[in-house]
């Protein structure tokens, strides 16, 4: 076929090279982002960011972005990797919903329909699981309290004191306190002396409330469009 005049060498290359596509996706793009450098293969960028199959429609080598480089970081590795990030503080237990609103805006300008959908459809909540069991112990032994401990559960407890009642031994002797199965028969004929009845004492103990919080990270990790296609069309 003649007049290829943007060939300078008048050399037909549509056939000659095989698998094109791959080696002009392998060139090395350096991106100046606010100033700050990131570098990408070609087939990154454009794999998923409209932004970047329109910018990179020529065969630049480096661009510059003026955009904030600490949330373009987080869109380069969706790019990469296909895996949003996951804002979460595991000490407050809360996401950082700003960074999301920011990181919103960026999907949207550089065109990652995916992480922008990801992220406006508050996907990352499904990725934490949060359980919380919530119980009221009315006495807080030093053996509960170094049970509690579990390296991914956090354990928050406020004290207190309550009011136990304690049964009193009739002839009150101390091993009896509080055990009235250990009362025998001369206890028995004191109580009966003072009327029959069993006499209890108030004692104040430490309760608590305890709160676990079990947190767990679960993958971000988007599929695919034919999984995402087959779960949107179920009913
Ligand atoms: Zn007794």
């Amino acid at each position: 076929m003649e007049g290829n005049n943007s060939n300078p060498f008048g050399v037909r290359c549509d056939l000659t090279i095989p698998n094109l596509d791959d080696l002009v996706g392998l060139q090395i793009i350096t991106l100046d982002v606010g100033g700050r450098e990131f570098k990408a293969s070609r087939k990154t960028l454009v794999g998923e960011s409209l932004y970047f199959q329109g910018r990179l429609i020529n065969f630049a080598a480096s661009i510059f972005i003026d955009r904030n480089p600490q949330l373009f970081e987080h869109i380069l590795e969706f790019l990469r990797t296909q895996t949003p990030p996951l804002f979460f503080d595991t000490t407050t237990l809360t996401f950082d919903y700003v960074k999301y609103a920011a990181l919103l805006g960026e999907a949207r300008f550089f065109g990652v329909h995916k992480l922008e959908s990801w992220i406006s459809s508050k996907e990352y909540l499904q990725a934490v699981k949060i359980q919380k069991s919530i119980s009221v112990v009315s006495d807080l032994s030093p053996e509960l309290l170094s049970s509690l401990s579990d390296h991914n559960t956090r354990v928050d407890i406020s004290t207190g004191w309550g009011i136990k009642k304690v049964p009193v031994c009739p002839t009150a002797k101390p091993s009896h306190h509080g055990k009235p199965e250990k009362c025998g028969d001369q206890c028995r004929k004191m109580r009966y002396r003072q009327g029959g009845v069993m006499m209890f004492d108030d004692e104040a103990v430490p309760t608590g409330v305890i709160i676990k919080t079990k947190v767990e990270i679960g993958s971000t990790i988007l599929m695919g469009d034919d999984y995402t296609s087959d779960t949107t069309s179920e009913p």
